[in-house]
């Protein structure tokens, strides 16, 4: 279970503006264990600060942060790096490393926690097999498609068995079938793993394919948060009416 509870985060501004920028405005959420949720929103409006606080990427200026009752946001060190492990985090854009294979990118998060070689061959092999890439195993990234470069990511990312895994953006760019393909993955890593996923996303199709609860976010706030059925049948925002599309 992730909780978010009044999260606030600005950023310094640069020479250019005076008012620091508010990513974050009191932001409160939870996602119970074993379910999807999606957070959707305009370009700006906070998703992937939200994402990189909860990966502990980004540190908060206020708030709490409890994944599975830990709160991490307290966390600093040994325990902080050990509280990072168990959280999978599959990040916005192209993340694999151009010169490492299919396979050396999916054991990346396994030789950093220090597991042996035959032991990281037969997990790396398990994931491989999770995300259906198996043959893709010694091919590099620039010989892979954008769908399953985001597979191995999103096998990288679960990798060292987190309770939590975040996708930012995992789709984006992706024509519809290659997106069903990733989106299969992540449905994958709930019902099989157990994992509590939150996804981010610009588009309500991902949403509606496989999350239970969304969270929309504009400019820092959460503007709603429920059940997507309930959202779907009956938007309560200006943002989340926006985001559907107008028949259906
Ligand atoms: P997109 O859909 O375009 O990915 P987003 O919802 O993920 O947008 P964020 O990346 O969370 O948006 O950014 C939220 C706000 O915080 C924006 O105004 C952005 O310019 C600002 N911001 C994000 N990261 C930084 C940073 N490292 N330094 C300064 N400002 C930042
Ligand atoms: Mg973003």
């Amino acid at each position: 279970m992730i909780t978010v509870e009044n999260l606030t985060k600005s950023f310094r501004h640069d020479q250019s503006s005076r008012a620091d920028v508010v990513a974050l405005d009191n932001v409160s959420l939870e996602v119970p264990a074993g379910a999807v949720c999606g957070v959707v929103g305009p370009s700006g409006a906070g998703k992937s600060t939200l994402a990189r606080c909860i990966a502990l990427l980004e540190k908060p200026d206020r708030g709490a942060i409890r994944v599975d009752g830990t709160d991490l946001v307290a966390l600093e060190g040994a325990a902080l790096r050990a509280a990072r492990r168990h959280i999978g985090v599959v990040p916005q854009g192209d993340s694999l490393l151009r010169q490492r294979t299919a396979a050396g990118n999916v054991a990346l998060p396994l030789e950093a926690a220090g597991m042996a070689a035959p032991q990281r061959r037969s997990r790396v092999a398990e994931l491989l097999d999770l995300v259906g890439l198996t043959d893709k195993a010694p091919v590099y990234p620039d010989r892979l498609s954008g769908g399953q470069r985001q597979r191995i990511a999103v096998a990288r990312a679960l990798a060292a068995k987190p309770s939590v895994l975040l996708a930012d953006e995992p789709t984006s760019a992706l024509d519809p079938s290659t997106t069903d393909s990733v989106l299969t993955v992540l449905d994958r890593a709930r019902s099989e793993l157990g994992v509590t996923v939150l996804v981010v996303t610009h588009d309500m199709t991902v949403v509606r394919r496989i999350a239970d609860d969304v969270a929309v976010l504009e400019d820092g706030r959460v503007a709603e948060h429920g059940k997507v059925l309930d959202l779907v049948a009956d938007p309560g925002s200006r943002v989340s009416t926006s985001l559907l599309p107008e028949t259906d």
